[in-house]
């Protein structure tokens, strides 16, 4: 397995992410707002 393996920058099925719109924080799937800043815009991201 390589770096980027390790890293999951290839994605995989059904890979999603949650991201704070505001800060851009990554967040878990189940965060109604940003642990970071506080914003409840999070967004969404399917790879
Ligand atoms: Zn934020």
């Amino acid at each position: 397995m390589g770096v980027l393996d390790a890293l999951g920058v290839r994605g995989h099925d059904g890979t999603t992410r949650y991201e704070c719109r505001n800060c851009g924080r990554e967040l878990t799937a189940d965060a109604e707002e940003c642990t970071g800043c506080g914003s409840g815009e999070i967004a969404h991201y399917e790879f």
